[in-house]
């Protein structure tokens, strides 16, 4: 028997033992002097482990004196004592749970037996503690069992809505189903296959954003290979996406990024097609716009953000069209068309891919940066990689999962960059052909 609890998997043996006890409780030939034995055992664990806690350990010590007594005179524990007891150990073992959990940055893990064990001792939520632990150990399957992950993490929240605030005081999600548009995605967005296997499970109510369900399941294409959601605010696309741009009295825009980044990559666009037709789709916070202003292009925008729109265009002096780019009709077309960040966003970016093509002159090249699940940064951080939480993504592209539709439009890859401005996102340069 473990002496201290010092890792998480040192409850394996502790929880095993508090069913083991529960076990022997309820058996009709309780021994009483093993089960004496095994609280012994078990006690000596739990004060070791509860240096911080000295409260916890006079609650514990009360009701386990109570229980020893007992037991020392060879009489039969009342339900009320062992319940009492049962208890404050499952009190304490849920509060030592998430002190050894709350500050993880790798939650998955491979060990079944002990997940389940941890998920089904937390299971009950007799209070917001023990609730908080058995999202602990959900986390822990989010992604060997993304689904059950999902429906577990929803219960939690459905029992205590502001869950999080318990442990995290910046914490200000509240679930509120009444406030969640999400439809359930099925079948694949970028190629249609109904051939799709539950990947991982985000957690999304660490983004504090109330109209966003607190778990987000990652669906894997088995046909495409690329990732999308499986529950998604689509009909609030328009709302949840931009407001990157800052209101402010006096009309100035923020730069978010160093702007030499943009003139590094319109330099290489101009490598491959020195035309100064250009199109934004996306504009951000309009300080790509702006280089590109600078950079002599005569530009023009699409922007599904109507506070975007009227930020940058009233700051740039450039027209800017306030729409979703597939709804967009113009007979112009375009040297440059960029889709920066735009792509992960859209309910159909295979068809917005399509668009930007047919907009695009021959020879004419397409700017594209969207995350890439395979990106150097995604293999380093796995799912410490805040890119799986981004709250407004649809989709999640792989370079390899990409490229056959690229081809199968027409568009040659000219040039691929690992992006200066987010981690584990790719930018390629796409020309017409
Ligand atoms: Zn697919």
């Amino acid at each position: 028997m473990v002496k201290k609890i010092v890792e998480v998997t040192d409850f394996k043996e502790v929880l095993e033992c508090v069913n083991e006890i529960q076990d022997m409780y309820l058996s009709s030939s309780c021994d009483l002097k093993a089960l004496s034995d095994k609280i012994l055992f078990l006690s000596d664990a739990i004060i070791n482990s509860e240096e911080k806690n000295k409260t916890n350990v006079q609650i514990y010590s009360s009701a386990s004196v109570k229980v020893m007594e007992c037991l020392s005179k060879n009489q039969k524990l009342s339900n009320k004592l062992f319940y009492e007891w049962y208890g404050v150990v499952k009190q304490l073992l849920a509060v030592l749970f998430i002190y050894n959990t709350v500050d993880a940055l790798i939650c998955e893990s491979d060990d079944e037996y002990l997940n389940n064990l941890l998920i089904d001792y937390f299971s009950s939520r007799d209070n917001d503690n023990i609730t908080l632990a058995h999202y602990f150990a959900v986390r822990r399957i989010a992604r060997q069992d993304a689904k059950r992950c999902y429906d577990l993490y929803i219960e939690d929240y459905k029992k205590y809505p502001d869950l999080l605030k318990r442990i995290y005081k910046k914490s200000t999600y509240v679930y509120d189903q009444s406030s969640i548009c999400d439809e359930i995605y099925k079948e694949c967005p970028i190629c249609s296959s109904g051939d799709s296997e539950y990947f991982y499970c985000a957690n999304q109510a660490l983004l504090n954003r109330n109209n966003f369900s607190p778990a987000k399941l990652w669906m894997k294409c088995k046909s495409c290979g690329n990732l999308y959601a499986y529950n998604f605010p689509m009909q609030k696309n328009g709302e949840i996406n931009g407001h990157y741009t800052r209101k402010n009295s006096n009309g100035l825009l923020e730069p978010r990024n160093l702007l030499n980044i943009y003139s590094n990559i319109f330099n290489h666009v101009r490598e491959i097609n020195n035309g100064r037709r250009y199109l934004e789709v996306g504009i951000g916070c309009g300080e790509m716009l702006a280089v590109a202003l600078e950079m002599g292009y005569d530009v023009s925008a699409v922007e599904i953000c109507k506070e975007d729109c009227e930020n940058v265009s009233g700051a740039l002096g450039v027209d800017i069209k306030w729409c979703d780019f597939l709804k967009y009709e113009t007979p112009d077309k375009y040297d440059v068309i960029i889709m920066g960040d735009v792509l992960e966003h859209v309910g159909k970016p295979i068809d917005a891919l399509k668009k930007a093509y047919d907009m695009l002159d021959g020879g004419g090249v397409l700017w594209l940066s969207t995350p890439n699940f395979e990106s150097a940064f995604s293999r380093m951080r796995k799912f410490a990689d805040p890119m799986w939480n981004q709250a407004n993504h649809f989709t999640y592209f792989s370079y390899d999962g990409l490229k056959p539709f690229l081809d199968k439009l027409g568009f040659e890859v000219k040039r691929y960059d690992v992006s200066n401005r987010y981690n584990g996102s790719m930018e390629l340069f796409l020309q017409k052909n």
